[in-house]
């Protein structure tokens, strides 16, 4: 059996109950080396094997499934955040459909969730935007070209952008060639959420690059845009003293 487990976006103790039991219970740990705190292998049985996914290719993580399997072991395939966002589950999940082999998945705090948490901030505020869009600059991933980073930025609603660190000044061209952001459009660079060396800096679309520049920032961090980042003042129909809901009778 192979479990894929969220880790989380990096504190050790942001991983679900169940993740944790399934670490605790795990024969073999393959967990993706950059992204995952060492200090979550702390929860391991003292003989069950760990091995690096970073240094292995899709074929050597089949093989290492297959003779686990054979030997009737327990297998956590552990991945960092939520392991359907940027995971490649989908191809080991073939191929563990072509080798037969079990397999389930528990969710995980993704590290776009860590970083809202980082800055106490709310994706949908009312009146401000009530839609997320997850996305990512294309890399050596491309991405499709109905997804550009300019059509995704033509929304203007809240946005959480992956896997883009290194590309800060294409992106906020791309997110002021959507038409709606503007420089001004608040915006954050959240490093390593969660985590001990975690670093936010609250910044604006037009000087994405000259933080990231400024702070050392490279990788690991989540760029998150949109107006929901400022104090708005506007607040929710769920707590107005004049909305009724199935639970509460409103004044009006
Ligand atoms: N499955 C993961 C994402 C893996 S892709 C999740 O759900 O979070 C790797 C990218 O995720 C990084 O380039 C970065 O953009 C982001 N990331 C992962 N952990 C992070 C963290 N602790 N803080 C900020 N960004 C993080």
């Amino acid at each position: 059996m192979v479990h894929f487990v969220g880790a989380g976006p990096g504190a050790a103790d942001l991983i679900t109950l169940r993740g944790k039991r399934l670490l605790e219970e795990a024969d073999l740990i393959i967990y993706a080396g950059s992204l995952v705190d060492p200090a979550l292998l702390d929860y391991k049985k003292a003989e069950c094997r760990v091995m690096n996914s970073a240094e292995m290719t899709l074929e050597q993580m089949g093989d290492a499934f297959k003779e686990a399997a054979e030997g009737g072991l327990t297998v956590v395939r552990l991945h960092s955040g939520d392991p359907s966002i940027y995971g490649a589950i989908r191809e080991q999940i073939d191929l563990l459909e072509r080798l037969g082999i079990p397999y389930d998945v528990t969710p995980g705090v993704s590290s776009f969730l860590g970083a809202a948490a980082a800055l106490s901030a709310e994706f949908t505020v009312p009146e401000i935007s009530q839609s997320i869009i997850i996305t990512r600059m294309a890399g050596r991933t491309p991405v499709p070209e109905k997804e550009s980073m300019r059509r995704m930025a033509s929304h203007g609603c809240s946005m959480a952008v992956f896997l883009s660190a290194g590309f800060l000044k294409e992106l906020e061209e791309e997110l002021l060639a959507g038409g709606i952001y503007t420089k001004q459009t608040p915006a954050a660079i959240v490093y390593k959420a969660t985590w001990p060396e975690e670093k936010v800096c609250r910044c604006s679309v037009g000087t994405l690059a000259e933080t990231a520049a400024r702070e050392g920032i490279r990788k690991t961090a989540m760029i998150l845009v949109g107006d929901f980042l400022e104090s708005s003042g506007k607040r929710s129909l769920l707590y107005d003293p004049a909305f009724t809901t199935e639970y509460r009778k409103g004044s009006q």
